[in-house]
């Protein structure tokens, strides 16, 4: 797939350190996961290249910070306009290594650009502060000034949007960056670091460790003094590991973590409106995204004929590779994967669900769009995410049910709910205990809105003018002698 690239130069195989492409001692493979075809030799990097990459960023970081944010804006605009240029190009790379369907792949290219742009434009908006004294002889004043050089760790289900949401706020701060990207889908990640270097990115300023030993790049990024930020999204338990690293240099974090997100429908609901939904929700990029619906809750009294229309749906999506016209399940990322969703499924018919639709693998790396109805609480996928595409149909009796059933997890990411009572909406889009509550709605997220989670889904927030506080501290000048 990777040989019909209009620029075939996109095609970077090597890591970025300090404005070079570094090869390195040893490679390692990039793989399609729907056809298990090799793609590229990649470098694999250690623990000293990670050294490396960060005394660059540090060195890197006393001229981007002299910059002017609209210095530092013109250089992400131009970023910006040249991922949009190369859309095509970028989201072949993306189906070829990470699988999802090609119009998701354009759809996240255009979604992972926003960042930037939206970013470039909030640079020149970190506004400082006068407050009004309590002493004549005094004035107090607030600047806000960058963190510093910045490690991000991204994963592979949106292998340049989980990138480009924290690279660009803290390049808009004014912070050098390390990322070390998932070693399932580094092209992606090459490819738009190319693009930064084609509009200008001093060297230095953003840095690619590609690397399969992720605990020894992670290690040196929590344990280095110069790092003074680290954001990371991927698993809880990852994340947990990273949290307990960052202790001993008191690192700031930002952490987007796993989900558990439920989907409810209440007897009021648009039943066509909620179905279109919970597909949007539950089945983009074949469920491996952490704000899939993960449990569907439907009122007894609706939960036949929801459950009716819905499979009716699930019936029509199409399993396939990702650059077949028409397909819009792609393959899951990994082996691994086909093997949580099958323990999942099984754990379920265990325990009395029934399978409506799918339930069963269609090839190696591909799994049947999946409806369980009759799903109840002590069931696998009830607790755990199944990162597949496979929707547990729940029923509750009572408003204050579904709240209790929605919350009763340890995460705290994602929820939805579908209502056309006004009063309702108030009263469950307050007491759903998540960072991000959809209502009559399966999509949220833009670059506009804040993204992040509660609980044990993580700390701090993405997108918005507020994805860029976590990159920026707040220092006070107290001025006497006036
Ligand atoms: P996922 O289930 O999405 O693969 P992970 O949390 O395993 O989630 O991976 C997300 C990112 O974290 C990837 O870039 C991966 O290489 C990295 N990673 C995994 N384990 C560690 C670790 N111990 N230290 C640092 N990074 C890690």
């Amino acid at each position: 797939p990777l040989a019909q690239l209009a620029d075939a130069t996109l095609l970077k195989t090597d890591a970025l350190i300090d404005g070079q492409w570094v090869a390195g001692s040893a490679r390692f493979d990039v793989t399609d996961p729907a056809t298990g075809a090799k793609l590229a030799d990649v470098a694999d990097l250690g623990a000293d290249d990670t050294e490396a990459a960060i005394a660059a960023a540090n060195r890197a970081w006393p001229a981007w910070r002299a910059k002017t944010a609209k210095e530092r804006a013109a250089i992400l605009q131009r970023w910006y306009r040249l991922i949009i240029e190369h859309t095509d190009d970028l989201a072949r790379i993306m189906t070829a290594e990470q699988g999802k369907p090609l119009a998701e792949a354009k759809g996240e290219v255009s979604y992972g650009a926003s960042f930037i742009e939206w970013f470039a434009e909030e640079a020149k908006r970190v506004y400082g502060e006068t407050i009004p004294t309590t002493d004549n002889g005094k004035r107090y004043l607030v600047l806000k000034q960058p963190v510093g050089v910045c490690a991000a760790i991204t994963p592979w289900n949106f292998p340049i949007a989980m990138i480009t949401r924290k690279v660009a706020p803290a390049l808009a701060a004014g912070c050098p960056v390390v990322i070390k990207p998932a070693e399932l889908t580094p092209l992606s990640a090459l490819a738009v670091a190319e693009l930064a270097q084609r509009a200008g990115m001093p060297s230095g300023v953003l840095n690619i460790v590609t690397s399969t030993n992720s605990s020894a790049v992670g290690q040196v990024l929590c344990k280095s003094d110069l790092v003074r930020h680290l954001s990371f999204t991927g698993s809880t338990p990852v994340g947990r590991i990273l949290m307990e690293q960052c202790a001993p240099t008191i690192k700031k974090l930002s952490l987007e973590l796993g989900g558990n997100a439920p989907f409810i429908v209440f007897d009021d609901a648009d039943l066509d409106s909620a179905v279109e939904g919970a597909i949007a929700s539950k089945y983009r990029n074949a469920g491996q995204t952490c704000v899939c619906a993960n449990r569907l809750y439907v009122q007894d009294t609706v939960y036949d004929a929801f459950i009716a229309k819905f499979t009716e749906k699930v019936k029509g999506l199409k399993v396939g590779n990702g650059f077949e016209a028409g397909v819009t399940i792609g393959p899951v990322i990994e082996d691994k994967a086909i093997t949580k969703i099958e323990a999942h499924v099984s754990d379920a018919l265990a325990k009395g669900a029934s399978v409506l639709t799918g339930g069963k693998k269609s090839g190696d790396r591909f799994y049947e769009p999946t409806v369980l109805a009759h799903a109840t609480s002590d069931m696998l996928c009830a607790r755990e995410e199944t990162f597949g595409p496979v929707a547990p149909v729940f029923t509750f009796k009572t408003e204050a049910e579904a709240i209790a059933l929605a919350n009763n997890t340890e995460f705290g990411l994602a929820s939805y709910f579908y209502s056309r009572d006004i009063g309702r909406i108030f009263r469950v889009g307050e007491a759903l205990e998540y960072g991000m509550v959809g209502i009559n709605t399966g999509l949220i997220s833009t670059a506009e809105v804040p993204f992040g989670g509660v609980k044990q889904s993580g700390l701090g927030r993405e997108g918005s003018h507020h994805g860029i506080d976590d990159y920026i501290e707040v220092k006070y000048l107290c001025l006497g002698d006036i």
